[in-house]
């Protein structure tokens, strides 16, 4: 699943594409996408403009005009594709080898825009979803998801990082930094590299970390997400047109996805399951 960085560069590669942009027509095949009627989408989105786009933990918010929205998760293989004659910018799960002639038969939706440009939201495994809210809806919608702080957010210092230590002190960290109601938009990618980044194995018990693994895993987060956002995160997005190379961060992971392979100390990586997630570590780094 596209976490935070990658969500990120979705949202900044749409801003620079469709902000301004007026759509002509929706069209839908897969009805579990939508939270209204295909022709109620229909109707409200046609004349509608792109306003701006903004991100809330892993989802996409496409800000429209007379106080509607789109929430857009892309859930496990989600990817909006933006087409139009000159370029196609891909965002999400990769497209696959072969399908990538727009729409092909993973296109579940697509928005039309009055300049004949398109917005593709395509999806394979169907768990992904477009929902179409007015202002106040959305809000609602996002709130009962009870989400958590953004990693961000100027709030979240390090003495309310810590408070959230104290509310759940027998998860495993890996699980802690998961969790989207206590901060939201890391998932297994970028636990795996906090946790690598402070020096503290994924299994570890919150109530087990010294104040100093604290402030690392604190200072991890912001690092790392800063980091991956500037490398366009990691392998999920890549623009085939000439805006530069994407995805780069996956050249930086240290840990994640490298089981069995050697860590930079030298010492092996090794893989554990915690809370039906796989970790890797290494265990001559993290203690
Ligand atoms: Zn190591």
């Amino acid at each position: 699943m596209p976490e935070l960085p990658e969500v990120e560069t979705i949202k900044r590669g749409l801003e620079k594409n469709i902000v301004g942009k007026t759509i002509s027509d929706f069209d839908c095949n897969w009805r579990k996408i939508i939270n209204k009627p295909l022709a109620a989408y229909k109707k409200i989105l046609k004349d509608l403009k792109i306003e701006s786009v903004n991100r809330r933990a892993k989802m996409i918010i496409l800000n429209l005009s007379k106080s509607w929205n789109l929430l857009i998760h892309l859930k496990m293989t989600g990817q909006l594709v933006y087409g139009s004659k000159t370029k196609c910018l891909v965002g999400g799960h990769p497209i696959v080898e072969g399908y990538d002639c727009l729409p092909n038969k993973f296109t579940h939706a697509t928005i039309t825009f009055t300049d004949k440009s398109h917005l593709y939201f395509n999806d394979i495994r169907k768990f992904g979803w477009m929902h179409l809210l007015t202002d106040s809806e959305l809000e609602k919608e996002i709130a009962e998801m009870k989400l958590g702080i953004e990693p961000f957010d100027k709030n979240l210092t390090l003495d309310y990082f810590k408070s959230l230590f104290k509310k759940r002190p027998n998860l495993k960290i890996k699980q802690f930094l998961m969790d989207q109601s206590l901060i939201a938009g890391l998932g297994n990618i970028y636990s795996d590299e906090v946790d690598f980044y402070a020096h503290v194995r994924p299994m570890r018990t919150v109530k087990s970390l010294s104040e100093k693994e604290i402030n690392l895993i604190y200072k991890g987060i912001k690092k790392i997400l800063i980091a991956s956002i500037k490398a366009q995160g990691t392998t999920f997005s890549n623009y085939r047109n000439a805006e530069g190379e994407a995805g780069a961060y996956s050249k930086q992971l240290r840990v994640y996805g490298k089981w069995g392979e050697d860590c930079l100390c030298g010492g092996k990586i090794l893989r554990a399951k915690i809370g039906g997630r796989s970790a890797s570590y290494c265990p001559k780094c993290q203690k």
